[in-house]
């Protein structure tokens, strides 16, 4: 057997690894983690390595290899565990060592970025705007010119401001001994929470204090994964507060994932409220640095609490007690890089490692965990009841067919108009939310709300440049229809709004009210989002119109009324699981209605009101919806019930592709598989058959056994690497 180690763990230099022999008494004692001494370089000076993979595969000549001397340590530091992550990770997501390695480990980047400068007040608004006025009294040009800038943007780079306001250093150094600014260096991570007063923890209801005593006990025991599955605005976060001072007590540390679209300033305070310098955040718009210190700092002991998307899963905390995470069905814990990782899995994989607990919380939990849950894999905690005075909102559905039928051409609904009308009488807001997830060139009929769909697969078809309609799962193509195939009606076509054309109709319907849209166009600035939220929860607009940006997590206690158009247009992706995601955005959007003990009204404007996800959203039946969906997977052979594996190529040569997916094909074809158990479908194009001029085909492989589609996996990783052909083609795996 042999060893593959790497040297040095600085990072910079994470781009090989070393083979060397196991010797006779260290066979079968070591593992991808361990700290081991080997002879390394000229003169074979004996340097500290770490094992990253045992195998029985010889790289280099037998008489070239040198012996590992002897085991250090055995995984007992954050850095050993994280790499016993990473090859379970290379294993069973298809990549290689290198790959996961840089997934898990903090890179230390080889040029540190330049410190960036920036300039900040020290004071507050008034106080700066007092100041300005002092400025102009005694005509300092420049003072004046900066402090406006400053009161305008809070924070302003340093050496860009020096350039276009034309300032000199020593107006800014005058303004700094007078305590009116700062300059701070990007470099010294500023706490979002410094001078936040502390907050006291509330009192648990009755269904927290179970479910939080419940989860405990669970760790005294078989501590097995727990989802905590309770309606939105259950108070799921008081909960997960119990747990994080429970684990803090014991001395260990704690990983919150928050999907990065829901990690909102508001989220952020309550965990720092309540538990102040303990905590960091790292969020995507940190540079690599940036993050490299934050993990720095939790290696060190400096910071107990880290909050963040999917990546804040590597923080390499010494002694980690739980990993909690929040909105757990989200798509984006899925990773899109190799290795194309699950965060929850490998959350739960990392948490075996380490001895810690994980705790999954959703208020619409993905079909993976609810099924898990079901066989008792997980422990299932439930929150049924609104905090306080708060009901679920009144859910009202509108059939826009009918609305045609009956003279309606305009986007909103008799209902939702009247609705919105009573709303902005008695001074409460409203949230419009367009629902353009998965939104690509489906085709459907206005009059009878039929999609056209695979006969195979039953996903939708899309609509492609040369007319016809392509299915991205198998590959079948059919011509565009000019008759509805269920009716007859002429009326087909794409859907067309936007939330412009949405704002331009409510402003013409509501003159007066006062409206805000959050879209990708409104967003692009950096804080744009954050502003927009924050104007929209002091008040100072009426309307909130947006697409699934506006749903996530947010708590704006005057919003009364929720109005969903469009609420079928995620039904048509072309992706087995756009009914859950239907469920999911719909559930989360009516929860945003009522938070607070107004009673809340929701208005969901769907062309296919019989559809049972559309069905079970209003009623609010999370079973009836999982006993549906489940039942259609298990038809179709799609996850959970069972398991599939992508087989992404992307190439810059068409044919070349064609043909490499091809011979895929036919040497999936020649493997020992059974029909019955194992389908192989495609090759297709991809959902986007061309991106930056690579193409891009897919064949999918269907398996109820993750084992086997592993070993299908590594059959294919071996046959690649053989063969010439597949050099200029880009090969990764995703499984789900
Ligand atoms: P969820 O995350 O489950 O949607 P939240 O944690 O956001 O719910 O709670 C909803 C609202 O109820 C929040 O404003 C929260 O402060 C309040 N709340 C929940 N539990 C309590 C409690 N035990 N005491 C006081 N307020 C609570
Ligand atoms: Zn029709
Ligand atoms: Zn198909």
């Amino acid at each position: 057997m042999y060893a593959d180690v790497i040297i040095d763990i600085s990072h910079e230099r994470l781009d090989r690894t070393f083979q060397y022999k196991i010797p006779e008494e260290l066979q079968g004692k070591l593992a991808p983690g361990m700290v081991v001494s080997v002879p390394f370089g000229q003169g074979n000076r004996s340097r500290k390595a770490y094992v990253v993979k045992i195998t029985q595969n010889r790289e280099v000549a037998s008489e070239k290899l040198k012996e590992i001397s002897q085991i250090i340590r055995e995984r007992e530091n954050a850095e050993g565990n994280l790499i016993a992550l990473a090859s379970w990770m290379s294993r069973t997501y298809g990549s290689t060592m290198i790959q996961a390695l840089k997934t898990v480990l903090p890179i230390q980047e080889k040029a540190r970025e330049k410190e960036k400068k920036k300039l900040l007040l020290s004071l507050s608004k008034e106080e700066a705007e007092k100041v300005l006025e002092t400025c102009k009294r005694k005509n300092h040009k420049a003072r004046v010119r900066l402090l406006e800038a400053l009161i305008k943007n809070e924070e302003l780079d340093y050496t860009e401001t020096i350039k276009q306001l034309k300032i000199s250093t020593s107006v800014i150094k005058g303004l700094q001994e007078a305590n009116v600014l700062e300059v701070s260096s990007c470099r010294v991570y500023r706490n979002p929470v410094q001078k936040r007063k502390r907050e006291e923890p509330l009192t648990l209801t009755r269904e927290q204090k179970q479910a939080a005593e419940g989860i405990l006990q669970e760790w005294d025991g078989q501590n097995r994964p727990c989802l905590l599955f309770g309606v939105t605005g259950s108070g799921k976060t008081q909960v997960y507060m119990e747990l994080i001072e429970k684990v803090l007590e014991e001395g260990r540390q704690v990983i919150v994932l928050i999907p990065e679209i829901a990690l909102t300033y508001q989220t952020v305070q309550r965990f720092c409220g309540r538990f102040g310098e303990k905590i960091s955040v790292i969020n995507s718009r940190l540079s690599l640095s940036e993050r490299y210190d934050q993990f720095q700092r939790a290696q060190r002991g400096e910071i107990q609490i880290i909050i963040g998307p999917r990546s804040a899963l590597f923080t390499p905390f010494q002694n980690l007690g739980l990993i909690l995470m929040d909105e757990e069905h989200e798509q984006s814990y899925k990773s899109e890089n190799t290795p194309r990782y699950h965060a929850r899995e490998t959350a739960i994989k990392r948490a075996e490692l380490e001895g810690a607990h994980v705790v999954l919380g959703s208020a619409t939990p993905s079909l993976e965990s609810y099924s898990r849950a079901k066989e008792g894999i997980y422990r299932l905690f439930r929150l049924s009841s609104r905090y306080g005075e708060s009901t679920l909102p009144q859910v009202k559905i509108v059939d826009m067919r009918q609305e045609l039928k009956e003279g309606n051409r305009s986007i909103l609904s008799r209902r939702l108009k009247e609705a919105m009308g009573g709303c902005l009488e008695r001074k409460e807001q409203i949230m419009l939310f367009l629902n353009r997830r998965g939104y690509a060139g489906f085709l459907s009929c206005r009059m009878c709300g039929q999609v056209i769909k695979c006969p195979h697969c039953d996903v939708s078809l899309s609509l492609h440049r040369n007319g016809r309609l392509i299915c991205h799962y198998c590959g079948y193509e059919t011509e565009e229809p000019r008759q509805c195939p269920s009716c007859g009606s002429p009326y087909i076509g794409r859907f067309q709004a936007g939330t412009q054309q949405i704002e331009e109709v409510v402003k013409k319907q509501f003159p007066q009210s006062r409206i805000l849209r959050m879209d990708l166009d409104t967003t692009r600035k950096k804080d744009s989002y954050e502003r927009i939220l924050s104007l929209f929860s002091s008040g100072e607009a009426d309307i909130l119109i947006g697409t699934q940006m506006i749903v996530k997590g947010h708590d704006f206690p005057n919003v009364t009324l929720v109005g969903v158009l469009a609420a079928d247009l995620s039904l048509y992706a072309e992706d087995y699981r756009c009914a859950e995601k239907t469920f999911q955005l719909l559930t989360q959007a009516v929860g945003r209605a009522g938070r607070r003990g107004k009673p809340g009204e929701a208005v969901i404007q769907t062309y296919q009101p019989e559809h049972y996800s559309i069905q079970a959203a209003v009623t609010q039946d999370y079973e009836a919806f999982f006993q549906e969906e489940y039942s259609f997977r298990q038809l179709m052979g799609y996850p959970p019930a069972g398991g599939m594996l992508a087989v992404l190529g992307s190439c810059r040569e068409e044919s070349l592709l064609e043909q490499a997916m091809e011979y895929i094909g036919i040497f999936l074809s020649r493997l020992p598989l059974k029909k019955a158990q194992t389908s192989i479908i495609g090759p297709a194009d991809q959902t986007i058959g061309k991106i930056n001029d690579q193409y891009r085909k897919v064949i999918y492989i269907k398996d109820g056994n993750r084992e086997r589609l592993i070993w299908i996996k590594d059959k294919l990783e071996q046959y690649i690497e053989m063969n010439k052909g597949f050099q200029k083609i880009w090969i990764q795996f995703d499984f789900s």
